[in-house]
């Protein structure tokens, strides 16, 4: 664990679409003071408004988590901010001249590649935790997550779906930054051709394409190359929840065991989370020996 808040050293930008715009975006990523948070600023818009990445200022979970604050509405933010917690980032300002992030290939890959090409700098501020002293739990309609204590930050999710290409997937990882940029960032978002073909008709996953996710049609992979792992599906819904959970906005150390979740049910295990107080506390960690 780290003691040290962090931030990037020099700022770095990308392009790309939105999945559900379709609309071009460009994104630039900046250093922020300790105690900053992730703050997305909507350089297009006039006075430059921006809303800090906090679950009390999400305002849709339904196909994508977008948050909003008087007038400044993001979305889509869920695979940045895995690719920020997962290499360690607790305060940046991310400028967008669109309110949709782009999608770049559906994984947090070529955010986390940017993050790091970016550098990594140590804060003169510690880093705070919440710190999980007794299991808190959600269920609901076959849907369940629960934060048990564990002195990391370690996620196991399972996934199960009735399709032979998928079925019943776990996987179970500390997240720390090596295991991140391997074992997880590189998993991409995954629908059926079908789904991708309605939402279409309905206007939305304008910019959806086979760069930007998985496709399956029937029992088979559309992608040229397949998958990136054998489990890439279950490794992507680890991606989420470490975005849906870095909104809870300082850093988790617990184990989360997340069964059939998804964006919506994970905002609803975060407010869970702030009911029971009594549950938690904040710490931080004695200082990195000279
Ligand atoms: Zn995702």
């Amino acid at each position: 664990m780290k003691h040290h808040q962090q931030t990037i050293k020099t700022p770095v930008s990308c392009s790309g679409v939105g999945v559900h715009s379709g609309k071009t975006v460009n994104l630039s990523i900046k250093p922020a003071p300790v105690n900053h948070g992730i703050r997305f600023v909507r350089v297009d818009l006039p006075g430059a408004p921006g809303v800090t990445a906090h679950f009390n200022n999400v305002v849709d979970t339904s196909l994508a988590t977008v948050i909003g604050a008087e007038g400044c509405i993001v979305s889509t933010i869920e695979h940045l901010m895995a690719g920020l917690t997962g290499m360690s980032i607790d305060n940046a300002i991310v400028e967008v001249d669109a309110y949709e992030l782009p999608i770049m290939d559906g994984s947090a890959g070529p955010f986390t590649t940017l993050i790091k090409s970016a550098g990594t700098l140590s804060q003169e501020g510690a880093k705070c935790y919440f710190k999980v002293n007794d299991p808190i739990s959600l269920n609901e309609n076959g849907k369940s997550v629960t934060i048990y204590p564990a002195d990391e930050f370690r996620i196991t999710c399972t996934i199960a779906y009735d399709h032979p290409l998928i079925g019943t997937q776990t996987c179970n990882f500390a997240i720390d930054r090596e295991t991140f940029e391997k074992e997880i960032s590189a998993a991409r978002t995954f629908g059926f051709l079908h789904e991708v073909e309605l939402m279409k008709r309905y206007g939305l996953a304008r910019g959806g394409t086979l760069d930007n996710a998985v496709v399956i049609d029937g029992d088979r992979v559309l992608n040229d190359g397949g998958l990136r792992y054998p489990d890439e599906f279950v490794r992507h819904k680890v991606l989420d929840c470490i975005g849906d959970f870095s909104l809870i906005g300082m850093p988790i150390m617990g184990h989360v065991v997340a069964s059939k979740s998804g964006h919506a049910f994970n905002h609803a295990f975060l407010e869970k989370f702030f009911e029971e107080k009594a549950s938690w506390d904040t710490c931080t960690l004695a200082p990195d020996p000279a």
